[in-house]
């Protein structure tokens, strides 16, 4: 069952290496596209233009012929695009400054509730509101022409403000550009991108086969590209999701249930001994790095050569690196997608997360399993996974959820993973004790 709303998320895709020459190509086409921008945001961002916003078809014909493009010597694929994304910025600077308005409207004591009332009327009026930063002839809308009220002052004050919060936007992002599907196509594992030669196309080779029909966001890196593809998903309804789950987060075993029920339970497996590759690998190619260094300041040029051609791979190690993220990141998901499908949650319940800045006296490798646990990005998953599955998430504090008993309420004591209580004699695991605090605690907070 759909309830039909959808929320929209960014898929990346990541390119080859490049070559210096498409690079270069590419960084051609961003500069060109944040100076379409700019001329844009200059000549449209003024109160004349208001009410031509929307649509957009007019203000692209004036552009089309204003010669600029021609000076670029930019394809129209870009340069419409370019015109596109500039125009809804400056209704984005537009929206800002209606709400900075109403805002103002609001708290300022010198205007009547008539006041009041027709100013948000013509603010939300476009070509009425448009027609008094103008000075130009308008229809007063329904609503306000009963109204008593000074019409003079009131759009004296609209103006003033107006100009006052008014921003012209600008842009000297110049390592993104994007480009519409019929700027580009696919063959043999490569997106072909259209250049600034007429029929010829620039080949992006592509690290996998997906293919997409949408505008797409190019991010220019050192020698590759990442392509950020916003796409839809629609919101899941599950009439028989009824339970509630109170979860610790871990980073031994992903999800403690208070109800005992663990999931992820070879994450840390997963995790752990790559944190130990890494660190490794950390070690010897800081040693050889040194080593090449040192032979490239005394001139031994052959050695140092060797060792960067043998040692210093680092597209070989960055690959591994992927390869050892994705998977986990795919278990991860998984156990997620498991735990669903077998606890039915309608509600989800965790503690916020802990701000880490007691960092200093942990172990070096603790601290860089603490980075890379997942933690955030199962985090995420989790929250983005319950939105399309009209699942509630909901948070509480986890202050006491870890050192108090879940069975009497004394302070407890914890040994490695374990959570003993020398008040009732409990002897359980910190996990779930957490989980089975967090419940006690959100119903506690709850009901009264
Ligand atoms: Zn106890």
């Amino acid at each position: 069952m759909s309830t039909g709303s959808t929320v929209t998320k960014t898929i990346w895709q990541y390119s080859d290496p490049l070559p210096e020459e498409t690079m270069e190509f590419l960084r051609g086409i961003a500069t060109d596209y944040c100076k379409v921008k700019n001329d844009v945001y200059r000549r449209y961002s003024g109160v004349k233009n208001l009410d031509r916003l929307t649509p957009v078809y007019s203000i692209l014909n004036e552009m089309r012929y204003c010669g600029l493009r021609e000076r670029l010597k930019l394809p129209a694929v870009y340069y419409e695009l370019a015109i596109a994304d500039a125009v809804t910025d400056i209704k984005g600077s537009w929206g800002i400054v209606k709400n900075k308005l109403r805002a103002l409207i609001t708290a300022n004591e010198n205007l009547s509730a008539d006041d009041r009332q027709y100013l948000r009327t013509i603010l939300k009026v476009n070509s009425a509101y448009a027609a008094v930063l103008t000075y130009q002839e308008y229809e007063l809308p329904k609503r306000v022409k009963d109204l008593d009220v000074d019409v003079n002052r009131l759009n004296n004050l609209l103006r003033r403000l107006t100009r006052k919060y008014l921003t012209q936007p600008s842009s000297d992002t110049v390592d993104s550009f994007r480009i519409s599907p019929n700027g580009y196509s696919y063959r043999d594992g490569a997106m072909r991108i259209v250049c600034r030669v007429p029929r010829k196309r620039i080949a992006i080779p592509l690290k996998d086969e997906r293919t997409f029909d949408r505008q797409i966001q190019v991010q220019i890196r050192e020698n590759n590209v990442a392509l950020a593809v916003p796409t839809e998903t629609k919101i899941k309804r599950h009439d028989d999701y009824q339970n509630t789950l109170y979860i610790y987060i871990g980073y031994q075993d992903m999800f403690t249930l208070s109800s005992g029920a663990v999931y992820g339970k070879a994450l840390a497996e997963l995790v752990s001994p790559e944190t130990e590759r890494l660190a490794r690998k950390n070690r010897e190619r800081s040693k050889m790095y040194a080593t090449y260094q040192k032979n490239a300041a005394c001139g031994n040029l052959q050695k140092a050569e060797n060792i960067e051609v043998n040692n210093l791979g680092k597209s070989k190690y960055d690959r591994q690196k992927e390869r050892e993220r994705l998977r986990t990141a795919t278990y991860i998901n998984s156990e997620i997608n498991r735990m669903f499908r077998e606890e039915k949650p309608r509600k989800i319940v965790i503690t916020k997360p802990v701000t880490r800045n007691k960092t200093a006296h942990y172990s070096k490798t603790v601290n860089r399993r603490l980075a890379r646990s997942f933690g955030g990005y199962i985090r995420e998953r989790l929250a983005y996974k319950c939105l399309i599955n009209s699942i509630e998430l909901d948070t509480i504090n986890a202050k006491g959820t870890g050192s108090i008993c879940s069975y009497c309420g004394a302070e407890g004591k914890r040994q490695k993973t374990d959570f003993l209580c020398e008040n009732c004699g409990i002897q359980t695991t910190i996990p779930l004790n957490s989980a089975r605090n967090i419940k006690i605690k959100y119903n506690k907070n709850n009901n009264g």
